[in-house]
Parts: structure tokens; sequence; C-alpha cells
């Protein structure tokens, strides 16, 4: 079966899922529930912004061509109010930020520019057309589309939303995502494991992982390292509208994840990548629904996840984009590693990003020190040497 590089296997998600995901449901929520939903309906403008020109300082509206000179202050705006009267040449009406600018004037020069004589102002300089005025419609025209569909809703975009008065939002369903865990040597997370068995964290981490890509998890029981209890569960999980499943996609004797997937008739797009950690990793559709087979071990699949599964789940979501949040910082030491794979190393990326330093790491069953990282080094494959100082690309945790 398929063995790809890091970008192969990326495109291979995007494309495959973009090709056919279905088309999510659509839900009415509140404004203030739609946080972090994706817009499944696009959003127009209500009128115009700014619905009338405005003045951007506290000064004094004026007409551009009289200046510099010595004008007759006729009265003044505040905000919330509108001027019924007009500036006339020679004239200027005092107006507060934010004020809508008078009938006849063009321009507003800056309080701290003007030297105010009882009724009078005097200007010495002289102001470009329209300076310090944001003009009607400028930031956009009534029934303009503001925001398409399959924008997740952040705190900018609830804003707007805010803005244009809309109470009630149209927004995708969540996918719902059905997580699998697999393996003899599992237990419960409130047991005690003895010496040789784990407990199941991949559940754990994977869920909020889901969620936090917009979808609605759901964990499966246990499956043993049984054919049949493996097909069992795994047809349950291929109801949901994706399913993950945690380990048994190794070359081991018991991992039979891809021979139950095989046999519910699925098509594997990849098996194999070569990226460290997580080098088993099975991406595939049944039953018209995808599924990842992630490696067990807890930091290959909370890695895998964020690098393929992270932007499935967001494009079953409905969401138009799903970007990897990468970053470029400087490496703070000397860096040396074997080439042939894409490595994500957990990294302690500096408060202001302009410095990463990798950290020691054991390798993929490596929590604590995953745990305790900000960032994950991604390196180049064919690259062997990293001096300090060096750019190098960052994956934001
Ligand atoms: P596997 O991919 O099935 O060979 O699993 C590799 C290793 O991952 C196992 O030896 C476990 O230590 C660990 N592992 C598998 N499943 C889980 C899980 N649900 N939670 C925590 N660790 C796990
Ligand atoms: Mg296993």
């Amino acid at each position: 079966m398929a063995t790809l590089t890091f970008e192969q296997a990326r495109q291979c998600v995007l494309k495959e899922l973009r090709a056919a995901r279905p088309e999510p449901k659509i839900e009415l929520v509140g404004l203030s529930e739609a946080g972090g939903r994706v817009l499944a309906e696009p959003i127009t403008s209500d009128r115009d912004y700014p619905a009338l020109s405005r003045s951007v300082r506290d000064g004094f509206a004026v007409r551009a061509a009289d200046l510099p000179g010595d004008l007759f202050v006729i009265g003044e705006v505040r905000a919330g109010e509108a001027f019924e009267g007009e500036v006339q040449p020679g004239e200027a009406l005092e107006i507060m930020t934010g004020a809508p600018l008078p009938r006849g004037a063009d321009s507003v020069v800056m309080v701290e520019h003007c030297t105010v004589e009882g009724d009078r102002v005097n200007v010495p300089r002289t102001l470009a057309l329209g300076e310090n005025v944001s003009p009607r419609a400028s930031q956009a025209a009534e029934n303009e589309v503001l925001l398409e569909a399959g924008r997740r809703l952040g705190f900018a975009e609830i804003g707007l939303l805010a803005m244009v008065g809309a109470t009630k939002v149209p927004v995708y369903a969540r996918p719902q995502v059905a997580i699998l865990p697999t393996g003899d040597e599992i237990v419960e997370v409130n047991q005690t494991p003895l010496d040789y068995q784990v407990r199941n964290s991949n559940v754990e981490s994977l869920a909020v992982q889901v969620k936090r890509a917009g979808g609605c998890p759901t964990v499966l029981p246990i499956a043993r390292d049984l054919y049949q209890a493996t097909r069992e569960l795994t047809e349950h999980g291929l109801r949901f509208d994706m399913l993950l499943l945690s380990g048994g996609v190794s070359a081991g004797k018991y991992d039979i994840v891809e021979r139950v997937l095989a046999d519910l008739g699925a098509e594997f797009y990849f098996d194999r990548v070569l990226i460290m950690p997580g080098q088993p990793l099975v991406f595939g559709r049944a039953r018209e629904k995808f599924f990842f087979g992630l490696p067990g071990n807890p930091a290959s699949t909370m890695v895998t996840f964020e690098i393929f599964a992270r932007s499935a789940v967001e494009l079953l979501g409905g969401q138009k984009e799903a970007q990897l949040p990468l970053v470029w910082s400087k490496l703070s030491q000397d860096f040396r590693q074997k080439t042939g794979l894409t490595r994500f190393l957990p990294a302690v990326l500096s408060a202001d990003g302009d410095q990463v330093t990798a950290m020691s790491w054991q390798g993929s069953g490596d929590v604590p020190s995953l745990a305790r990282a900000n960032a994950f080094l991604v390196t180049e494959p064919d690259r062997e040497n990293w001096a300090a100082g060096d750019w190098i690309r960052v994956l934001l945790k």
C-alpha cells in the first residue's frame, strides 16, 4: 500500500475530503453560541458602513479650500448626533470623533493643529481633501457580502455579526466523530494499570483535539485485539461522520485494524507516511465515511491528529480552508537529525516567537515532554544539520 511524504499525505487528505465530504446540515444558533462554529450562509451588510461620512478625530470640520485661514465657528457636533446646518465658506464646525461630517464640510482638522479664540479658529496649515474623514460606505456598502460561508467564527467575525445585527446565525452542524481505542494492554483512566498495562489516555487527548477542530467526539469502548470485537466496534464507528481509531495499525501480529477495515470494504489512500512520530498511519474511506487509523503511541496519536485529522474534521465541518498553524522562528541551538523523515519534535517557542528550542525527547511515548512543549519543530527530511540562529518551521501546539 501507499507510503507518502508528509506533503503528499496532507495534499491527499485535503483532496479526498474536498472531493467527497457531504454538505453538512445547517442549524440556527444565537449569536452568543456562535463562537467557534462555522458560518453556513454568507453574511451581508445591513447598511453602509459607516452609514454617514464621519470624523475620525476631535477637531473642526472645514472646507479644505479655506485653509490655511481664520474661520468662524458655527457650533459643535458630538458623536451620537447630527448637525442640521451647513458649513459655508469661511466657517468651521467643532466636531468630535465619530460624529457625522456636516454638509458643506469635506475635511477635519485636528484640534491639536488649531488655535481657538472666542468664536474663531485659526488653522495655520493646509489639509488634503477628505483628511480625517471616514467616508460613507468606505468599509462596506449595503448588501455587500462581508463574510462567506465556510468561515470559522472567531472574535472578530462575531463582532462583525453583532455589528450588522445578526442575532441568529446559520452555522453548520458539528461533525460527529467516533474515537475507537484498540489494544489488549489498555485500561480505563480510573483504573490502576499493572506494569504491562497503560491507561486509555489517547481517547481523552483526541476528544480535546476533535472539539478544538469543531467536531463533536464520542468515545467508544476499548476494542480488544480480537477480530470480531474490533470489527463490531469499527462498524459501529463507521455510523458516525468520521472514525478515529487509536492503535493496531503497526506491523505486529495483533495489529488487525487494517484487516478489519479492508473486510468492511475500505478504500485506503495511504497507510504509511514518512514522518516522525507516527510512520504507520492509515487514511481511507469505508461505508462512505472517512477514517484514520492513528498509531497508538500517545505522542504519535496527538501529532498525527494535528497534522492530518484536524484538517479533515475542519473540512467535514464545512470549513472552506484548513491550514496548519505554521510559523518560522530561529533555533536557539545547533541541531542534528537523521534524514529521510519530516520530524515533529516537541519544542519551546519563546514568548515573542523569535526563538525556538528543541526539548529532550524520548520518542513517541514521551507524553511528559510533549505536555511541557508549546510547539513542534518541523524538520525538512533532506537536511541533516542546523546551526543556532538558522530559521526553522514551527508548528504551534
Ligand atoms: P499500537 O499502535 O497498537 O502498537 O500501540 C502502540 C503503543 O501505544 C502501545 O504499546 C501503548 O503503549 C500505546 N497505546 C495504544 N493505545 C493507547 C491508548 N488508547 N492510550 C494510551 N496509550 C495507548
Ligand atoms: Mg495495539
